[in-house]
């Protein structure tokens, strides 16, 4: 695997906490604390030197086309270090690091791996998932939704606090339902909650090598997507010898949820 082919610069909206380390309320523990930076995907998940440059949303969207296809750069200032924001307090992100994280990780990897070692133009892989424990990699999914939203975004959802904070609880009401894609290629996608005309309410995640959308009250299924709500049965079906998942792959160009145009698409020259 060629460690830096999948480095680029990202783009992202900005998060009001993002700089300083602060006193605050942990968005999982809701205790006010001081709060630790949290690596949204984990640190250890492709996302330790991420250089990424702030964007205001309306201009990123004014300006889509220029920033992915015609070398617009934003005037802010580029950081370096990793994405996130200072979600969480000590504990909580030690509690997310010590049971969540290396399943994540783990998963990144093989997908990452997948992706880099075969054609760019296949579109659609089938994998072996039988040994990563998908209730954990369901639950830091559910914890990178919880971080990169607002501490209301679980006030009116507090069902994915408990989920994400009691590690045996497999149970969760079904009008959340997850899905996910791959990813390497467009714009990180930042989580943040989206009320839609086509998909209803929705949150979508992407960094490479991953997609995930969480989708609100639709008992419509979401095409083109693999549903992995059943992750929290995981418990239930861990005694398989072969687990095979088939994942989409996905360019994420626009700042626009589930939209996932290809370059010659959106340049018109299809
Ligand atoms: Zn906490």
């Amino acid at each position: 695997m060629h460690a830096t082919s999948h480095i680029q610069d990202r783009y992202v909206q900005p998060e009001p906490t993002m700089k300083k380390p602060t006193i605050g309320k942990c968005k999982l523990c809701k205790e006010t604390k001081e709060l630790n930076f949290e690596h949204i995907p984990p640190r250890s998940a492709y996302n330790k030197e991420t250089r990424y440059y702030t964007v205001n949303q309306l201009d990123y969207l004014k300006n889509a086309k220029e920033y992915a296809f015609e070398g617009l750069k934003p005037k802010s200032k580029k950081h370096q270090g990793g994405l996130g924001n200072y979600s969480f307090c000590e504990n909580c992100n030690g509690f997310l690091g010590s049971n969540y994280v290396r399943t994540y990780k783990k998963f990144a990897q093989i997908a990452m791996r997948i992706i880099l070692s075969n054609d760019k133009k296949i579109k659609s892989y089938e994998f072996d998932i039988s040994d990563i424990n998908l209730l954990n990699f369901l639950k830091q999914i559910t914890a990178i939704f919880i971080a990169s939203n607002s501490l209301l975004f679980t006030e009116s959802y507090p069902e994915l606090i408990e989920f994400v904070r009691n590690k045996n609880q497999n149970e969760l009401p079904n009008r959340y339902r997850f899905y996910m894609y791959l990813n390497n290629e467009g714009q990180a996608r930042n989580g943040h909650i989206h009320f839609t005309n086509h998909y209803g309410t929705v949150c979508e995640f992407a960094f490479p090598p991953f997609g995930f959308v969480l989708s609100f009250d639709n008992p419509n299924q979401l095409m083109k997507l693999s549903e992995i709500t059943n992750f929290k049965y995981y418990d239930k079906i861990n005694m398989v010898n072969k687990l095979p998942i088939i994942l989409n792959k996905y360019p994420t160009y626009y700042p626009i949820p589930l939209d996932f145009r290809s370059e010659n698409e959106l340049n018109g020259s299809t």
